[in-house]
């Protein structure tokens, strides 16, 4: 038997250790940056086409490679950044493991070109599947330029493994973003198919984070920064009214390294504390700096986990900081923020509460059910707010409660959808005298229909989410939905992130009635919305819906129409607490009665309760 173990060649062995440090191409995007960052570069451009499947170049002003270097720089362990042991426990630069490009040449053909300030020519190589093609002198400005095209040209399973180009745009832009972040004195750019995505002058940290945030958050950034012996932190967070309903725009950074903890993210969390919503997120964006012999920095180069030594410590540190920046600015809640949308829209909550209306309100009779301080402005603790905000549940809650001013009643008329002898909306609806020409709007929040056999609740908002969801199946059924043409065409700047998500929208899009276009940097033409979105309203339609579709993005279960047929519905419904007119009324009404499931809004709750005559009969001893 002859024996059987040999030694891997070289390129084969680079395909496995590749297999680690390059996953998709976002990995190679965060090497290429970093090595670039490392080399003190002060421009570094980054060029993709097909979301990095085609290419992946990396230009920079860098220190550059002497020739031997260059050509040193693709074997595997081949670093400059340490030389020892010890070193790691002192590591300031971005890598040190000298295997990305080792990698990146297993997996990908790559081009190089680098020059030493102080070299007449600079450097050219080209290597295929860990084979140098080509070598020869170039002339050039001081720095580097690695350009690597079809990524995993020699590896098919892994190519076919890769998510359609906006997924992967969408994981380059986070890893450029982050190391944006981490250096605003470094100008970076970012070059998709030809289009410029990003264009970062060097300025201090808050323009960074407004030029990659979004201007919203100008005014908007409070300021964290404390020191200690122990560790630094400095960076930013939103104030409260900036929250999100996704986790999007949170960033940690230890030594300038972008990492997740969930332990740091619940200490940011419960410094902002009762100033937020529940499920709402704030953004931050902070930089925590400690000697990096208090972290394990020995850790897998893609994870983005760390090991601190002593985590307790810098837990309390990070959330007295950013306790300490908001109370500084003094951010006091202008309004309760549990206060959820629907119930921001009542009167009660939207309009100042006057001594004029003081007045009229308190001769009122509904003045007796909401005493002075179940006004929102008066709210004083949220055991009463729930309270309050109970009233405003659909009637078919565990009991079916009703409002308040019906509290005579409510202990005898159960919502017959509890009952053994529910009656079904079809069956209600296929009753000849189905009263729609006079109905009664409730608390701008329930629609009462009536009929010879009693009469229905319908909760106006799911209701109408119910209406809009089962109209958008349709629509891009073929069904076509009803269109404004803008006359103007607005325009919308987005962020790059956003802009890659609703251009991966744009087709659906389309079929709902939003007729947008690229237009140049970061912004779409709106040429057309839905009918029924309110003129003047497009732009905050499109960011709410991109919101939403975020939000519920983190959800897997749903496809993506599923995902944007349910933000759009829950977008544009109706808001309980909006008045509606006769007409109104009446199509919600109509529509709900037409839809296919017509009694459940598509996330589950009741759209209306039914209640029978004989039973109001009953009570009354009839
Ligand atoms: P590491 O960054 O962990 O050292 P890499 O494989 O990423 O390993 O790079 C290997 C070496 O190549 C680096 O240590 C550095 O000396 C050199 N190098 C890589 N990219 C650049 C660049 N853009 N400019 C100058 N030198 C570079
Ligand atoms: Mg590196």
């Amino acid at each position: 038997m002859p024996d059987i173990i040999q030694l891997l060649p070289d390129n084969i062995a680079n395909q496995i250790a590749a297999g680690e440090v390059i996953q998709r191409p976002a990995s190679a995007v965060k090497e290429l940056l970093e090595n670039a960052v490392d080399a003190g570069a002060t421009e570094i451009k980054l060029i993709v086409n097909d979301a990095g499947k085609a290419l992946i170049q990396v230009i920079d002003n860098g220190k550059g490679m002497s020739e031997t270097d260059a050509r040193m720089s693709f074997e595997r362990h081949a670093t400059s950044k340490i030389k020892n042991i010890d070193d790691l426990f002192h590591i300031k630069t971005m890598g040190f493991r000298g295997e990305a490009l080792a990698s990146i040449a297993a997996v990908a053909q790559v081009e190089l070109k680098s020059k030493k300030a102080e070299d007449i020519t600079g450097t050219y190589i080209e290597i295929d599947n860990s084979v140098v093609k080509k070598q020869e002198p170039v002339a050039m400005q001081q720095g580097t330029s690695i350009a690597m095209k079809n990524l995993f040209f020699n590896v098919p399973a892994r190519r076919n493994f890769l998510k359609s180009n906006p997924s992967e745009l969408r994981h380059i832009i986070d890893e450029f973003i982050r190391v944006a972040m981490s250096f605003p004195d470094i100008f970076f750019s970012l070059t998709s198919n030809g289009q410029q995505v990003f264009h970062l002058e060097s300025g201090s940290l808050k323009q960074r984070l407004v030029q990659i945030l979004g201007n919203n958050y100008n005014a908007k950034l409070v300021s964290v920064q404390e020191q200690s012996d122990y560790m630094n932190i400095y960076g930013f967070v939103g104030k409260p009214e900036t929250t999100k309903k996704t986790r999007g725009d949170q960033y940690f950074f230890v030594n300038n390294r972008f990492i997740k903890s969930a332990y740091l993210n619940h200490a940011v969390m419960g410094a902002f504390d009762e100033m937020i919503a529940k499920d709402s997120f704030p953004m931050y964006t902070l930089f925590i700096d400690l000697d990096p012999s208090q972290i394990d920095i020995n850790v897998h180069p893609t994870k983005q986990e760390i090991k601190f030594e002593d985590e307790k410590i810098i837990y309390a540190f990070v959330k007295s900081a950013v306790k300490h920046a908001l109370a500084q600015f003094s951010i006091t809640p202008t309004l309760d923020f549990e206060l959820d949308s629907s119930i921001q829209h009542l009167d009660a909550v939207s309009k100042p509460f006057t001594e004029e209306r003081k007045s009229s309100v308190a001769s009122s009779s509904l003045y007796n059910t909401f005493s002075k301080k179940n006004q929102a402005h008066f709210i004083e603790n949220k055991s009463e707010l729930k309270h309050w905000k109970d009233l405003y549940e659909p009637a078919a809650g565990e009991q079916g409660v009703l409002p308040a001013t019906f509290s005579n009643a409510d202990t005898a008329l159960t919502p017959v959808n509890r009952d053994p002898g529910f009656v079904s909306l079809q069956a209600f609806i296929t009753q000849p005298v189905l009263t729609i020409d006079h109905l009664i709007q409730l608390h701008k929040t329930y629609i009462i229909v009536q009929n010879d056999t009693g009469f229905l609740v319908i909760h106006q908002q799911n209701a109408h989410e119910r209406i809009l969801y089962e109209r958008f199946i349709k629509a891009v059924a073929g069904k076509p939905i009803a269109i404004q043409q803008n006359l103007f065409p607005i325009t919308i700047d987005l962020t790059a992130m956003d802009m890659v998500i609703l251009s991966e929208l744009l087709p659906e899009l389309h079929f709902l009635g939003y007729h947008l276009e690229p237009f140049g940097n970061n912004t779409f033409l709106i040429q057309g919305t839905p009918a029924d979105v309110e003129q003047g309203n497009e732009k905050i339609a499109i960011e709410k819906m991109l919101e939403q579709f975020k939000h519920f993005s983190a959800d897997l279960k749903y496809s993506k129409r599923e995902k944007l047929f349910r933000s759009l519905a829950w977008q544009q419904a109706i808001k309980a607490g909006t008045m509606l007119s006769q007409k109104e009324m009446k199509i919600v009404a109509e529509d709900l009665f037409a839809c296919d499931v017509s009694n459940i809004t598509p996330n589950g709750k009741p759209t209306y309760t039914a209640f029978k005559k004989n039973e109001l009969d009953k009570m009354f001893g009839r």
